[in-house]
């Protein structure tokens, strides 16, 4: 195999510091009836040593994933953001916004324009420039990169989001590793990368969203006379204390790999054996590497249930199981439902009240295995 050059600085010098094996695209759903096997691709991350970006190794062309339902946490996440940017003095009430999004949605350009921001056309200049997940999409990170800063019009800014490396590590978040994210950023290497396109964090703001998300506000060289603030500051020392630029610190992420997926598989065994039935909530990705390495199939969990039209009729990638819609719910009465994406929570309690009041509850499926549940 050909030496990895970073996706973002070119260097040549890292760690494999995540190996999950040969794992399913989690971004493609077979129909129900394809009955597999499905392929599988090697899922590596590698952290490079030069400037310290943590990112996918491999790259298979997988197609992209059906459009999710919008989750509510992530809309009401996009109007604080905005919000908080704005009362901060960094939004313009006026100028010309472009936004590089996520292909799972969450665009900002509605609450922008209802700002005052006008959407400029692709290529050309603005004023502000929003990447909420955009950016760990792109394979060429320094490519991807490079061209928002050179759209940027003189005095503008950068705001880019995303799901903080040291969140990933601090929380055990083995399964946010998945095929199609190809940078996993700390505010760290976020800044070796800005440098390298002439531009520097000036303020940041977290949000609780995926357990630590980081929305930073990057400006052009020269043309601000203001350094990082305290909230930048604290992300970086945030950053050194986890290990976000040290291999040894990614350690307990392997280890916890095995822990997880066999705590998960245990309990799924146990309820079966106790006759309780359970179903799974939320087809997203990282509940894919979850199911495959705890060996799930459709006798312990008989169905995850999605509220996307777009995933009915599929199944998981890598197992039997098939996504359903969720009216499943109030037909199957589960004794428990395995919930993975903690973030839909509040959301799924309010939307599925037959869940609870039919004596079942509600479980976090990253738990398994922290010791939290
Ligand atoms: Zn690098």
């Amino acid at each position: 195999m050909d030496k990895h050059a970073c996706r973002a600085c070119r260097g040549s010098d890292g760690y494999l510091v995540l190996d999950l094996g040969e794992q399913p695209a989690c971004d493609y759903f077979p129909r129900r009836d394809d009955p597999g096997p499905d392929p599988v691709y090697p899922l590596q991350m590698w952290l490079c040593s030069s400037c310290g970006l943590a990112q996918l190794l491999a790259d298979p062309t997988v197609p992209e994933e059906p459009k999710g339902a919008e989750p509510a946490a992530l809309i009401a996440q996009a109007a604080d953001a905005v919000k908080q940017v704005s009362q901060a003095g960094w939004l313009p009430d006026r100028g010309a916004v472009a936004e590089y999004g996520s292909p799972h949605g969450g665009s900002w350009l509605g609450l922008a324009a209802a700002r005052g921001l006008v959407t400029c056309a692709p290529g050309e200049q603005a004023d502000v420039i929003i990447d909420c997940f955009g950016l760990m999409h792109a394979a060429d990170q320094r490519q991807a990169l490079a061209e928002r800063a050179a759209r940027i019009a003189p005095g503008g800014m950068l705001l880019l989001q995303y799901h903080a490396l040291s969140t990933i590590l601090g929380r055990r978040q083995w399964n946010a590793l998945r095929h199609g994210h190809y940078a996993y950023y700390s505010t760290t290497a976020l800044t070796t990368m800005l440098a390298a396109v002439g531009f520097s964090p000036v303020t940041a703001w977290r949000f609780s969203l995926y357990g630590g998300t980081v929305l930073l506000a990057a400006s052009r060289d020269g043309e601000r006379n203001v350094r990082p603030d305290a909230v930048v500051q604290s992300l970086v020392a945030e950053d050194d204390r986890v290990g976000v630029c040290d291999p040894g610190a990614f350690a307990g992420l392997q280890r916890d790999v095995r822990a997880h997926a066999k705590a998960l598989h245990d309990w799924l065994a146990a309820e079966r054996s106790a006759g309780r039935k359970v179903l799974g909530y939320g087809a997203a990705s990282r509940a894919v590497a979850l199911l495959c390495h705890a060996r799930v199939d459709r006798r312990l969990l008989p169905a995850v249930i999605d509220a996307s039209p777009a995933k009915q009729g599929l199944r998981m990638p890598g197992t039997d199981i098939p996504v359903a819609a969720s009216g499943q719910l109030a037909a199957d009465k589960p004794d428990a439902v395995l919930l993975f994406v903690p973030d839909l929570l509040a959301e799924v309690r309010d939307a599925y009240p037959e869940v609870e009041a039919g004596g079942g509850w509600w479980v976090d499926a990253q738990a398994f295995g922290s010791g939290s549940l």
